[in-house]
């Protein structure tokens, strides 16, 4: 729409009111006739700049043309937008209410009034600094319509902006302590505001003395922000200002002085190091904007029209922002004066807002593109007797061209002076209001009124501007001047006698002149010069012979000039002054209008003025303040009825300011409150610490919510501080629910207060509920018992069982236990606690008081109901409790029952270390007293990667090593899952070997596996008696099959049991040496049981698998410990045992499994040591090792083995080598019973007819089974040896190294049951082949050194005559057996064709299974009766199936913790995509960065990463993740979700470290720890929001064929965000460098990764590449 006024007079007629009106408006000599020049203006269709002198109606052009504009509008139903811009906020707020009083009686015709009130004047309309609350919204954006037309500062404009951008400059002068730390962290409020004001009396004087010289503080401002911060070519300047050499060339062009600028551009360049940081001047906020816009584009909508009064006072760069609001170039609008060049920051011309206006015009992008024609303003002058200009002369005849003014001469006497200024009628001295002198600067004035008195008003020139008076007197310019009358005479001579004028030589001039320039153009009427100097008779010549000026001699009369005025213009011009900010003036002329009480506000004002210019450290500051502030206070208490009431409001509002500065808070409060600014009084109660009165102003009164909210905040937390009911009540009262307050309370760690609050309203379960969540069960219970509600009383149950099993834990120490523990016992009875619950609680009562008998009673119970848990809890309290003793017992069945609870104790141990699943429930967790640590996501199904240690922990100490801060104790040490599970795992083993240990050393002691011989043999035991003998004494009578094999069952138990000790990391080596004593100890002891000296107690034949409960489990252990000792034998380390060990295993191992056995038979080490072997006896004559001969003999396969084992017996005996007598005559036996069954098999025709051993032999005979070859001589060559034996064994031969249980054999008493089983042997040998036993007699002769012995058969063998004796003796080395017996086998019921040995049982058989049967006392089959080939085949894989649990094979452990090797390799060709060379380098490149790092992320999250691509691997084509998004999920990927972890820990560290210091700092730092705290939260939040994001089991990833996988750029979009959260972290807290995130985060967003090379514009080659990047 084409807005044109003239259309205006087509169809508005505007009313002869609205003219009248307009007319009346004469306010600060806005006079106004629509002369034909300004209507011209207002209907000039396009955009103008005016240029006039004040009063010639400018101002009223806009508002006429705003005005007309509107109607217009408003006719075609179309709001607009205009706006009026104008640096002086009095002026704004006229213009405003003048417009809407002129609409107002546009509309309706009525009078108007002057700017006056009804209540008279306005403080508010005066005060340039009062602040209107309500006129404008918060930001520009938010501008509405119904906001304009809008009047309004340039500050107002730049405020309005400036919150859209987030900037914040704090314009006033005035410090503001609100907008501190209420606002978002980020952005900085920057203050102070470098003003003239404070350049002059805060930087100004620090300068250089010599610098400044000659120079005035205001033209110095001048130059920096007109020309070298605020000119158009600083807006190209990357620091926004000219450079040296840009300013002095360009200044050259306006000024001659080189020098001058030379130190003009020092001074600004040390200005930029004297202001402070934070400080800003207006050039800097102009520019802050500009780029702001540039970067961001204006946010809101633009103006319609826009017009700038006063232009004069912006600078040149203010146009170019205010252009911007308004795009449209015909609707424009600049007014200004640049007559009035003396302002201060202003060396603006209006010819270079000219020529900027046109170049902007150029860069308008619709203009560059030829969219539509340069439009430039069209330029108008107001003041018609103005003319533009150039060069001095020029500028001083225009000077002169305006005024008159009038020189006086012969003038130098004060007298003369006093009587020119006196008032002609009364002859007072004294001017009227509207006559002033001016004066150069503030010291001439002060001089003069020294002189004169305060008789007149006296300006500076500085101060004069933009004022109009209608009489000047300008008093000493010339004298003043620093230009010296040749300069002025250079003018002269120029003017009259044309010599050249030499501008560099009087430069000073043209300042000078701008000044005398100003000085007269203050005047409407008259202008007098009064110089007491000669300096001005050159002007005066040359002004007066061009006739433009007058000369007054006074030598003749001294005029008076004074005039008198009316209060009503005093009052007038008091005001004048006061917008103006000259209260010392204004103040002058309230007094002379008889208004004392504003002349006392005036003097206030200026009061304040005056402190504001004191430097902020100055000595006096403070005080002035003070003074200031209650004066304030005083004026507006005292403030007349027929006041504006606003004006006290006002008023109050300053005192409140100015006790704000000095942090007088209580004062400012109150001054703010009857100021009615709500938001400022609450907040300084707030900082008075006066909470209560803060919150009570903000209930009662609107207040800015922002502040509102910080107040709130900071109360809750003192209040809850404060810890008493009352005071939490009140902070209660602050939250808009109690929920809201709790969860406030718990967000602060404030959990003592949260109890107390909860217990104030009886809310006793959710106090007793945080007092568990504290895991204070004790009080916990005692408020549940408080409480009424119906649930509390199983609450209060469960909480009692949460604490016991908190406090009590695996490992618990009764002498560590703290009160707490027997507290919570005491507690059970008041609670009603169901069955289950009494059971637990009767456990833990059992654990405390260390009943051994309940513990097991209890493990036995919670094994059978799967409670693993409890059970383990329960065993290993009972395997510590000593029950353990209890092994040392007799009873088979007491120590099988044991040995059963101690293997299912180890067997919960193995299932824990094997199960890392069991380590994360929490039943377990709470055994082992660790918990998730806090920090952990509970939610978080991926994974919980760290775990708390809590003090009661059996690993607590360890935990606490492994703690990586030692700087602060920590109570419960949080370390990674991996860690805890390790350590908890490698204690476990720690402790069962322990317990093993423990079952080793009590099982060897006991008597049930420990028969004593003596008593056995004897019927009695002397020791046993006096209880030194602690052996087991078993009756003959109960020694049964049964029990030999319970006996032995109990060995394989313990061995068993003991195959558990396991090596345990550091310990390892002795861990094995232990495990290979306790082996070579407990095959010993099995060995003696199945080799026992006696006969009396069953033997290796005896041994029944189907009287084994669990042997089919239990003997591979044996085997793989007979396999193990065996084959470590060497004869270097054993020497002494080694013929003894290698007897002893060989013999049971080939009984056991023969089979298996022989497969390693000939395996041993003893073949590598020859030398030793040799010197040791250990060759036999052909150099082969005697071990060898010891066990072909084992080897059926080998036809003469039997001559092998002779030659073996006949070696060590001959050589005597260290074994023991009880090891070797078992085999002995072996070889003896061989040889018989040999004996049959080869030369006897009745098959086994009449073969006579012991019942126990022949079973053994047939296990080691006939030889191939037949005997020969052997049985000749060993009876001699036999005897040598016995000749040993009762000391007629020397023992040499032989050994009876250990001991040298010639320090052991008589052996007598290793003399009767030899002499069994010979007997034997006798008895089956007649053709030996005269050798037999011989070999026995021995005997008769013996006279007796205390065997029975023995006795009777010393005594022996001839065979017939020995015969009678045969049955009684074996008599008195319930197990054995001598058996004589034969095949028919008919009497024997041989004679019977007598004593001897016959036992029918026609084949060998009639034979086993008959040898049975049992239906079952020993071990050692292979007899048959389907025995032997058969039983050894059959036996009872597996027992209690028994589970003796691990599983195969996976170790998560090393991914497979190569995993990072990717495949050279992958689903048929096609790369560029560069990917495939790009490829390469991460490749070898992760291989140079070697460090690809381990542990479960690259695990939980590497199952995903195994299942994107799997989804058919199209769904199936491409090679980027592998490479990402393999290489970074994992590493961004463990920094992600470091992230979230470091915000909740961040926030407890905080929430530590709320509970400490004081109040006035609550605010910025708030904000700081909210902030963190926020990075929390959002960080576990981007961790579920990213993490494998994330929806992000693919999920199966119906979704697609993610591209990469999404992921890498994510991964960004990792990057803000941790550069906003890093305004919180120091985060350190993490190599996570340099191998996760930094790869992923590197430039040179594959998936963005793609991006066009991204592939900047001067970007640093990934190896750069990282090397
Ligand atoms: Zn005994």
């Amino acid at each position: 729409m084409d807005f044109d006024l003239s259309r205006l007079e087509k169809f508005v007629p505007l009313s002869q009111t609205f003219f009248e009106a307009i007319q009346k408006y004469d306010e600060n000599s806005f006079m106004f006739a629509v002369s034909s020049p300004e209507y011209r203006i207002i209907k000039h269709p396009s955009s103008c700049l005016v240029l006039g002198r004040s009063g010639t109606g400018k101002t009223t052009c806009m508002m006429f043309r705003m005005i007309g504009l509107d109607i217009v509008a408003e006719k075609y139903g179309h709001p607009l937008r205009q706006m009026f811009v104008t640096q002086s906020r009095t002026l704004a707020r006229k213009v405003r209410s003048y417009s809407m009083q002129l609409r107002q009686t546009e509309a309706n015709a009525v009078g108007v009034q002057s700017g006056e009130t009804l209540h008279g004047l306005s403080l508010m309309e005066m005060d340039e600094n009062a602040e209107e609350e309500g006129v404008l919204p918060a930001r520009f954006s938010d501008l509405e319509d119904s906001h304009f037309p809008l009047f309004l500062t340039y500050d107002q404009l730049c405020r309005l902006l400036e919150a859209d951008y987030e900037l914040q400059f704090n314009p006033s002068a005035l410090f503001s302590p609100i907008s501190h730390g209420t606002k978002t962290l980020g952005s900085h409020l920057r203050q102070p505001l470098v003003s003239f004001d404070y350049f002059e009396s805060n930087i100004w004087p620090h300068f250089d003395e010599r610098l400044k010289k000659g120079l005035h503080a205001a033209l110095v401002y001048s130059e920096f922000m007109g020309v070298i911060k605020g000119s158009e070519d600083s807006l190209n300047k990357s620091r926004h200002y000219l450079d040296r050499k840009h300013y002095e060339k360009r200044s050259r062009a306006h000024s001659g002085d080189d020098t001058e600028r030379t130190r003009i551009y020092s001074l600004f360049e040390a200005y930029h190091k004297l202001r402070p940081p934070a400080s800003y001047d207006v050039a800097d906020r102009v520019h802050a904007l500009i780029e702001a816009m540039r970067e961001h584009g204006l946010k809101g909508q633009y103006v319609d029209f826009l017009y700038v009064d006063e232009a004069q006072d912006n600078l040149i760069i203010d146009a170019a922002l205010l252009r911007t609001l308004c795009p449209n170039p015909h609707r424009l609008f600049f007014a200004g004066d640049t007559a009035q060049t003396i302002s201060v920051g202003s060396a603006f011309r209006f010819s270079e807002l000219k020529a900027f206006m046109y170049r902007l015009e150029r860069e308008d992008s619709f203009v560059k593109r030829g969219r539509r024609k340069a439009i430039d303003p069209s330029f108008f002058q107001l003041s018609t007797n103005y003319r533009s200009h150039s060069g001095i002369v020029n500028v001083a005849a225009f000077v002169v061209s305006a005024h008159k003014p009038v020189f006086f001469s012969g003038r130098e006497e004060r007298s003369d002076f006093v009587r020119l200024i006196s008032d002609s009628e009364s002859g007072n001295v004294q001017l009227g209001a509207h006559q002033v002198i001016i004066v150069r600067d503030e010291n001439a004035a002060q001089r003069l009124e020294a002189e004169i008195g305060r008789v007149a008003v006296i300006l500076t020139l500085y101060e004069s501007k933009g004022m109009e008076f209608d009489d000047v007197l300008l008093y000493d310019f010339f004298t003043d001047s620093a230009a010296t009358p040749a300069d002025w005479r250079a003018i002269l001579l120029a003017q009259h006698d044309g010599r050249v004028f030499d501008e560099r030589k009087h430069s000073i001039l043209q300042s000078e002149l701008k000044s005398f320039y100003v000085g007269l153009t203050r005047a409407r009427e008259r202008v007098w010069i009064w110089d007491r100097s000669g300096n001005g008779r050159e002007m005066e010549n040359l002004l007066a012979t061009s006739l433009l000026a007058t000369t007054y001699d006074i030598n003749q009369s001294v005029p008076q000039l004074g005039a008198s005025s009316t209060a009503k213009e005093w009052a007038k011009q008091a005001r004048q002054y006061f917008s103006k900010s000259l209260y010392g003036e204004a103040a002058f002329c309230f007094t002379k209008a008889g208004m004392n009480w504003w002349a006392s506000v005036a003097l206030a004002y200026g009061d304040r003025q005056v402190a504001t210019r004191l430097p902020d450290k100055h000595p006096r500051r403070l005080s002035a303040f003070s003074e200031v502030a209650q004066n304030f206070d005083r004026l507006a208490q005292a403030s007349g009825k027929s006041e504006d009431p606003k004006n006290a409001l006002l008023l109050f509002t300053n005192a409140g300011e100015c006790f704000a500065i000095i942090s007088n808070h209580l004062s400012a409060a109150e001054a703010f409150f009857r100021g009615w600014k709500f938001t400022e009084a609450a907040y300084h109660y707030r900082m008075q610490g006066m909470f209560d009165e803060a919150l009570d102003v903000i209930k009662t009164h609107p207040i800015d919510p922002e502040v509102a909210r910080s107040i709130e905040y900071a109360a809750k937390l003192v209040f809850s501080r404060k810890h008493d009911v009352q005071s939490l009540h009140k902070a209660r009262e602050i939250c808009e629910s109690k929920d809201e307050f709790l969860e406030f309370l718990q967000d602060h760690g404030f959990e003592e207060q949260r109890i107390q609050f909860l217990e104030s309203i009886t809310e006793h379960e959710e106090a007793a509920a945080v007092f568990w969540r504290a895991k204070d069960h004790v009080e916990a219970i005692s408020r549940f018992l408080v409480s009424t509600k119906p649930s509390s009383g199983a609450k209060a149950a469960e909480c009692l069982l949460d604490g016991l099993r908190f406090n009590i834990t695996l490992g618990f120490k009764r002498e560590n236990a703290l009160p707490v523990v027997s507290k919570l016992l005491s507690m059970d009875q008041q609670l009603p606690l169901d069955q289950k619950q009494q059971l637990e609680v009767s456990l833990f009562q059992a654990i405390v008081h260390c009943r051994a008998d309940e513990l097991l009673a209890h493990g036995r119970y919670y094994i059978n109901h799967e409670k693993s848990h409890s059970a383990f809890l329960a065993l290993d309290a009972w395997v510590y409790s000593g029950a353990l003793k209890g092994l040392e017992v007799e009873a088979l069945d007491q120590v099988a029952a044991l040995l059963l609870v101690c293997q299912q104790y180890c067997n919960l141990v193995q299932t824990v270390i094997q199960r890392p699943d069991l380590l994360e429930k929490p039943e377990m967790q709470q055994v082992f007293g660790i918990s998730w640590s806090s920090n952990s996501n509970a939610d978080d199904q991926d994974m919980k990667p760290y775990r708390q240690v809590h003090p009661q922990s059996f690993i607590y100490a360890k935990a606490c090593d492994k703690q990586p801060q030692i700087d602060e104790p920590v109570t419960a040490p949080t370390l990674s899952r991996d860690v805890v599970d390790d350590l908890i795992r490698n204690t476990l083993l720690e402790r069962r070997n322990q317990v093993l240990g423990a079952i080793h050393f009590y099982a060897h002691q006991s008597r049930a596996l420990n028969p004593c011989t003596r008593f056995l043999v004897t019927g009695s035991c002397p020791s046993h008696q006096t209880g030194q003998c602690r052996r087991g004494h078993i009756q003959q009578s109960v020694l049964t099959i049964q029990s030999f094999n319970e006996v032995f069952r109990l060995h394989l138990l313990v061995i068993a049991l003991l195959d558990q000790v396991t090596a345990v990391e550091d310990a390892s080596k002795t861990t094995q040496t232990n495990r290979s004593a306790m082996q070579r100890t407990w095959l010993s002891r099995i060995f003696d049981a199945c080799y026992p000296e006696s006969h009396k107690i069953g033997n290796l034949s005896d041994v029944t698998p189907d009287l084994i409960d669990g042997y089919a489990s239990l003997i591979p252990i044996l085997k793989k410990w007979l396999q193990e000792v065996f084959l470590s034998l060497c004869l270097s380390n054993d020497l002494p045992f080694f013929l003894s060990n290698l007897l002893k295993t060989s013999m049971l191992a080939t009984s056991v499994d023969y089979m298996d056995t022989r497969r390693y038979l000939l395996n041993g080490k003893w073949f590598a040591d020859q030398e030793l072997a040799s010197k040791e006896g250990f060759l036999q004559e052909d150099g082969r090792p005697i071990a060898g001969a010891v066990l072909t003999w084992f080897n059926r396969r080998t036809g003469s083995r039997h001559n092998l084992g002779v030659y073996a017996i006949r070696h060590i005996l001959g050589r005597k080598l260290p074994v023991d007598v009880d090891v070797l005559s078992s085999y002995v036996e072996e070889v003896c019973g061989q040889l018989i069954l040999n004996h049959f098999v080869h030369y006897m025709s009745y098959g086994y007819e009449g073969l006579t051993m012991p019942r126990s032999w022949i079973i053994r005979a047939f296990m080691r089974q006939s030889s191939e070859l037949s005997n020969g001589r052997m049985p000749y060559i060993l009876i001699p040896w036999l005897r040598s034996f016995l000749e040993i064994l009762i000391g007629r031969l020397d023992p040499g190294q032989l050994r009876y249980r250990g001991t040298p054999l010639r320090q052991s008493p008589l052996p007598i049951l290793i003399v009767v089983r030899v002499c069994r042997c010979l007997v034997m040998l006798g008895v089956n082949n007649r053709n030996s036993r005269d050798e037999v007699l011989r070999a026995i002769e021995p005997l008769k050194q013996l006279n007796s012995a205390p065997d029975p058969g023995l006795n009777r063998l010393i005594a022996a005559q001839g065979w017939k004796d020995v015969e009678d003796a045969a049955h009684l080395t074996i008599a008195s057996s319930t197990l054995d017996a001598l058996v004589t086998v034969t095949h028919t019921t008919q009497p024997s064709i041989f004679p019977t040995i007598p004593g001897s049982r016959l036992v029918f058989c026609n084949n060998d299974a009639e034979l086993l049967r008959g040898l049975l006392m049992d239906p079952h089959v020993p071990l050692a009766a292979p007899l048959l080939h389907f025995v032997q085949s058969g039983f050894m894989g059959q036996g009872t199936p597996l027992q209690s649990g028994f589970s003796m094979v691990p599983s195969p452990q996976v170790d998560e913790r090393e991914p497979a090797q190569g995993a990072a390799e990717i495949p050279g060709q992958l689903e048929g995509i096609e790369y560029t060379q560069q990917h495939i380098k790009s490829v390469r490149t991460i490749q070898s960065l992760f291989r140079r790092h070697r460090r690809r992320a381990g542990g479960p999250i690259a695990a939980a990463f590497e199952e995903l691509v195994k299942r994107g691997l799997k989804l058919p084509e199209g769904y199936r993740p491409g090679h980027f998004l592998l490479l990402c999920l393999r290489g970074p990927l994992p590493h961004v979700l463990k920094y992600l972890q470091k992230l979230k820990d470091a915000c909740q560290e961040t926030i407890s470290s905080l929430n530590k210091s709320l509970e400490l700092s004081k109040h006035e730092e609550l605010d910025a720890l708030n904000v700081k705290g909210a902030e963190v939260r926020r990075i929390r939040d959002e960080t576990n929001k981007l961790y579920k994001e990213l993490q494998p089991s994330s929806e992000l990833y693919f999920k199966g064929p119906e979704t697609a996988p993610p591209s990469v750029a999404e992921i890498v979009e994510k991964v960004n965000l990792v990057s803000d959260l941790t550069n906003r972290l890093r305004w919180l807290t120091e985060l350190p460098d993490d190599e996570d995130y340099d191998l996760g985060v930094e790869p992923l967003l590197s430039n040179r990764v594959p998936w963005r090379s793609n991006k066009p514009g991204m592939n900047d080659t001067s970007q640093p590449t990934l190896d750069e990047v990282h090397v």
